[in-house]
Order: structure tokens, then sequence, then C-alpha cells
């Protein structure tokens, strides 16, 4: 098996995935992704993918300003400017890879409206399955690029540095094979950190694997402490993945009431339920404890079955298995965590602080979400700045460095750290969730900082052993960020 590389990409979302299909046939590319192609983040985005496609200097301005002020003004200007003016070229390239966006009858592409967003710019595929359709082009032409050999179900543990560069990274395979991979460039692309948390809408290979390996190597990272969790992910009584329902569904009309029927949102914002997520989560979770419930519901039951089934056929049909027909029950949600807008600081250029090392995507932090991600800025945060990634390496002296891959011994295969496991996700949802304390923060840190010293010492190489040792590292990089910003910003709400 070849373990050198020009380019090493860990993860194969959309922001690992974009990177490949913008390098050309000469680039000699290894992608590795934790389980199959099937299971990231990118595949269950619903909503769009925000992008002003006209060229008109009021509308791009908008853009600007609507993600600035639902990131509470402390976002970075310069990458939130490159993200709105870049986005109809990568859109452009996405529809080149093959990507169907909705249209209408005339063939213009239908636009949606989110929280936050001062008008209609959204692009959705198959109503509300904008990340499956995205994923499914991308995926038939990555297997056929000659160029890219793609390693499913291996997993990346720590970074190889060399002369303080990055040189590639070990790996894990599903055999248990571990082997350290050679390559010039390497890009971290390893998505979110939800599955550190009880219950959150990624999957449960989201451990912050990235942002772990970052730290290991004393790789610049930041914003940790600002987790965005969405207002209405379904509620159910099982703690676990939470199923999404999108906020494109507020962004059509629907009405948010508590548990005595009576809509709220009037009481805490003039947006109503499309004000940004941070505060629509807050003022759930406000109005879950005054009304003694772990619920809310939202009411679409306005609109028809034959629109909504043809608008959210996704949502539509997950919830119908629970018997909920949204065409006259409202549907019960809470907020759950859903999107890390810190992590590990990149350039504009997806540079990190390591040389030869690159992040892009959710596990990146390229200042453009700053303290609260505005709806569908992520799916084109992964496209601007993996396109930009792309530019950046084919400039590159790409000469494989000349160190011989080393194999290592895997060793307590079988044993899953769940208790430690399930110990972190129990104490992140309940101290360093919406609302946030000092006293529960520090609460946390004890805890979670007496599983990562011990996790620290007792070197293991097992896949299960990363991953704990993963979660432990992410969620003390969230407690110790969220301790330090003492006071209330966007998704960072502290109630002392
Ligand atoms: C339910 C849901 C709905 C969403 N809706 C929207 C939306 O409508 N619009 C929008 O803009 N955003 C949306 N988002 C957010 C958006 O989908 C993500 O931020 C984005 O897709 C992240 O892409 P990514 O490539 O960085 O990560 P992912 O797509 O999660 O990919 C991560 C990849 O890294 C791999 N990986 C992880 N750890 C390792 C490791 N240690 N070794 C090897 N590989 C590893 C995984 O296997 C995977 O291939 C949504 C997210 C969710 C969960």
């Amino acid at each position: 098996m070849d373990k050198k590389f020009n380019v090493l990409i860990i993860g194969g979302g959309l922001a690992g995935m974009f990177i490949a299909l913008n390098l050309p046939k000469e680039i000699k590319i290894a992608m590795v992704m934790k389980d199959t192609k099937d299971i990231a983040n990118s595949e269950l985005a619903q909503g769009g993918i925000a992008a002003e496609l006209t060229k008109n200097d009021e509308a791009l301005k908008k853009h600007i300003e609507d993600t600035l002020t639902a990131g509470s003004n402390i976002n970075d200007l310069d990458a939130t400017k490159t993200l709105v003016y870049e986005a109809s070229e990568n859109i452009e390239k996405l529809m080149e890879f093959g990507v169907e966006f909705d249209k209408d009858k005339e063939g213009h592409l239908l636009l949606a409206q989110e929280g936050g967003h001062r008008g209609r710019r959204i692009l959705r595929a198959g109503g509300d399955a904008t990340g499956r359709e995205i994923m499914r082009a991308l995926k038939k032409r990555i297997v056929e690029k000659e160029n890219v050999t793609i390693f499913e179900e291996t997993m990346a543990t720590d970074l190889i540095i060399k002369d303080n560069k990055c040189i590639g990274a070990t790996l894990i395979d599903k055999d248990n094979n571990m082997f350290d991979c050679i390559a010039s460039r390497t890009v971290i692309a390893t998505g979110g950190l939800g599955a550190v948390y009880k219950n959150s809408t990624n999957p449960k290979i989201a451990t912050g694997d990235g942002i772990a390996m970052a730290y290991r190597a004393n790789v610049e990272c930041e914003n940790l402490e600002f987790i965005q969790f969405h207002p209405t992910g379904f509620y159910t009584e099982e703690d676990g993945q939470k199923f999404l329902i999108s906020e494109a569904v507020r962004g059509e009309g629907a009405q948010l009431k508590n548990v005595d029927g009576e809509r709220f949102m009037g009481k805490y914002d003039k947006r109503m339920e499309l004000a940004p997520r941070d505060i629509v989560s807050q003022s759930i979770y406000r109005e879950m404890y005054d009304t003694w419930s772990d619920h809310v519901y939202l009411d679409i039951t306005f609109e028809s079955k034959e629109f909504l089934m043809e608008r959210f056929p996704t949502i539509y049909n997950k919830i119908l298995q629970y018997g909920i027909h949204m065409e006259s029950d409202f549907i019960p949600v809470a907020p759950v965590e859903h999107f890390s807008c810190g992590g590990i600081k990149i350039d504009l250029n997806g540079k990190t602080n390591l040389e030869n090392l690159y992040a892009n995507g959710e596990c990146a932090c390229s200042g453009v979400h700053g303290a609260n991600r505005l709806a569908s800025n992520s799916l084109l945060e992964c496209v601007v700045f993996g396109n930009r990634i792309a530019e950046d390496i084919k400039k590159s002296d790409l000469t494989i460095p000349n160190v011989e891959p080393k194999t290592h011994s895997v060793t307590h295969k079988m044993f899953s750290f769940h208790p430690i496991r399930s110990e972190i996700r129990d104490v992140m949802d309940k101290y360093v969730g919406i609302v946030r304390s000092e006293e529960g923060l520090e609460i946390a840190k004890k805890i979670i900082g007496r599983h990562f010293k011990n996790l620290s010492k007792t070197l293991v190489h097992s896949h299960y052993y990363y991953e704990t040792l993963n979660m432990a590292t992410t969620a003390m990089m969230i407690i110790e960020a969220a301790i330090k910003r003492k006071e209330s910003v966007g998704c960072h709400y502290r109630v002392n």
C-alpha cells in the first residue's frame, strides 16, 4: 500500500472533497475518512448554502452585514468579505461538478430564506436535502479521479512533525493496522465536535479529532467557546444524535409556540422566529424554563400537505415515522448542539501556524462566524476556503519528504472507554450548554480535566483510545475558552 503522497487530506466531507476536486491530476492525494463516504455532517445539511449570486454591491454588502450581525461583530472582516465575494464562483464550480440545485419551471434557481438573513439568498437541493445532493455529485466525481486514493474507515490519530513542519499523519485502518502516511502538505478537514455533547445533530464520529490533533501539535485554535445550539432539534426522549428541523421551516413562516400553545418570540426579539440562532435558542431555553418543560413546538399547520411534502420531503417523511403530520400537528422541538464556530485558526489561504498544515471546514476557524454562525454559511465556508487552499497548494513545492513511513502496533483494541465517554457527554450537556455559569464551568473543568490527565498519561494505540482522548481534549478546550470569556456574546451565554 502506498503511504507517501503530495497531499494528505484528513476528512471526506465537503471541506475535504472540494479541495481534492480542485487539485490537478498530477498531484497525488490521499483522502482519509474515519467512517464511510456517506457519514459526515455535510451529508446532513438540509437548509442550503448561502450565496449572493448577483454582482450587486448592495446585496453583497447585506450578506456581509447579516453575517457580522449574527456573529456579534467579532467576525474577521477580511474573511467575511472573502466568503461573500467568492461565493458565486464557487457555486458555479459546484454546478460544474454536477450539483443540481432546485430550480423553478423557468429554470431559475429557487432561493430560500433562513434566520438572520434579510432576503432570499439560500440555494437548496432536493427541497431539504442540500447536503445529500452536493455530496452525491462530489462523491461521484472523486471516485473517478485516479490521482486520489481514498482510505475509508481509517482514522488519523496524530500529526507527524519534523523540523517544525507537518509531514503527514499517523493512521489506523479498519483492520487495526497503524501506520504513518507521509505527505508534503496535510489538510485537516475532520468536521464537527457534536459527539462531545450528549445530544447533537452531528453523527457520533464527530468527536473533534482534528482540533485535538492540532492541540497536541501546538497548533493554534480559537473561539471554541462558541458552540452553536440549533433552536429546533426534533425533540424525542432518547439521547444521542438528533434529527434537525431545518431553519428553512421557520423561513417559510413556521411559528414557535410554548407548551401552552402561545407564540413567544415576540417577547425576546422583533425579528421573531427569524432572529439569529443564538437568540432563538436562548429564548426557547428561557421559555422551557418558565413553563417547566423540556421542549416547545413549531407550528406550520397553516401550510398544505402538498406544499410541505414538496418543500420539505426529508423532514416530512422522517417525523411522520413518529406519527407527526406537519400539516396538522405541532412539531416538538428543543435546542441541541449543532455547530462549532471556532476551531483551528487559519488565515485567508487556509494555512495554520504550523508549516505545511492547512485546515478547512467545521474544524477550522477562518473567523467568518464570529460568535455565532449565520445559517447556511458553513457549506459556503467549506467551498470558498477549500478553493483557496487548493490554489495555495498548486503554487507550492510538493516534493514528498524523504522520510520512511513507520508502522506501529495497535493495543487494547476492544476497550471502548464507554464510561468516560458517557461522563464527558453528560458533563458537557449539563454545564457547558446554552446557559453557562462560573461554578458550572469549574465543575466541568475538574471532571473532564481529570479524564484528560489520566488519558494523556497512559498512551494506548487504539481507535477507541484516540477518540476518547480527543473528546476529553476538545471538551477541555471548550471549557477553558468558556471560562476565559467572562461576558455573554453570541452563542456563549453566561449568567455569571
Ligand atoms: C443536521 C445538520 C444540518 C446542517 N444544515 C446545514 C445547512 O443547511 N447549511 C449549512 O451551511 N450548514 C449546515 N450544517 C453544517 C454543515 O453541514 C457542516 O458544517 C459542514 O458540512 C462541515 O463539513 P466538513 O467537511 O467540515 O465536515 P464533515 O462533513 O462532517 O466531514 C468530516 C469528515 O472528516 C472525517 N473525519 C473525522 N475525524 C477523522 C479522523 N480522526 N480521521 C480521519 N477522518 C476523520 C469524517 O469521517 C468525515 O469524512 C448542518 C449540519 C448538520 C449536522
